[in-house]
């Protein structure tokens, strides 16, 4: 689903992402963490192409990326959501105007725009609170927001940077579960960037361990994780009836 092939990246002549190459697989929860500074936001941003590489390709549900030009590439990030640790909601839009940005962009057809939205909203937990404003939210519906925006258009493929920083652990553990129900009802490949082991390996299936720019390892998580457990053995009690 995603393919880094010898990805390189520097900044200012320091280089922060050093030839990497790396396959996600179509329905992975993907893990990426490492120490601050690491490279772990520059990897990310790689894959939607917010950085170019200096070097290398970029490949994300058959399409390589590095081979479009602005407008087939707009296009492309279409299927392509991200999430952020402080959310970058429009602060003076509310809930709704928030989401209907994101399918305007995309130029939605506007007869859909808010069954669209609506839908979005819901799948979040949030229809209810179409009029409020961010300012009036708490941290964790900030980040439902978020995501339903990031939803919106039917990505494929959803980048998570440091999406649960920012929250108390209880939030964290509800935003986790949305991420995991998005990946399993809907289909999404996740990549989530963080620096907790323990989030991480909640919801992940592979990890990439990244050290000052290049894969130190990626590894299975097994068993999946409290999610997987918890669908596995109702499965396996559907089947024994
Ligand atoms: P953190 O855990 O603190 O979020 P990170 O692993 O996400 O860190 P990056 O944000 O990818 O790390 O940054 C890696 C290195 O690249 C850092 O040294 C950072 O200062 C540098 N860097 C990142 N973006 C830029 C930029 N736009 N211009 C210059 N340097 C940058
Ligand atoms: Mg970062």
């Amino acid at each position: 689903m995603i393919s880094l092939h010898n990805v390189s990246k520097s900044f200012t002549g320091v280089p922060v992402i050093q030839s990497i190459s790396l396959s996600i697989a179509r329905g992975d929860i993907h893990g990426i963490i490492g120490a601050s500074g690491s490279g772990k936001s520059t990897l990310l941003r790689l894959m939607n192409l917010l950085e170019t590489p200096d070097a290398g390709d970029v490949e994300v549900n058959g399409q390589k990326l590095t081979a479009l030009n602005t407008k087939q590439l707009r296009q492309a990030r279409k299927s392509i959501g991200m999430i952020f640790q402080h959310f970058n909601l429009v602060a003076n839009k509310t809930v709704y105007e928030n989401v209907v940005v994101a399918l305007e962009l995309a130029k939605y057809p506007k007869a859909e725009l808010r069954k669209r939205v609506m839908d979005c909203l819901q799948f979040v937990g949030l229809e209810s609170f179409q009029a409020k404003y961010p300012a009036q939210l708490s941290g964790g519906q900030k980040q439902r927001v978020a995501i339903a925006r990031a939803l919106a258009n039917h990505p494929h493929v959803l980048l998570c940077d440091e999406p649960t920083s920012s929250l108390d652990p209880h939030t964290t553990a509800e935003i986790l579960r949305v991420l995991a129900d998005i990946n399993q009802r809907l289909g999404v490949t996740i990549v989530l960037v963080s620096h907790e082991m323990d989030v991480i390996k909640s919801i992940c299936n592979r990890v990439t361990v990244l050290t000052d720019g290049t894969i130190h390892d990626t590894v299975a998580i097994t068993p999946r994780g409290i999610q997987e457990t918890v669908n596995t053995a109702v499965h396996l009690v559907e089947r024994l009836k």
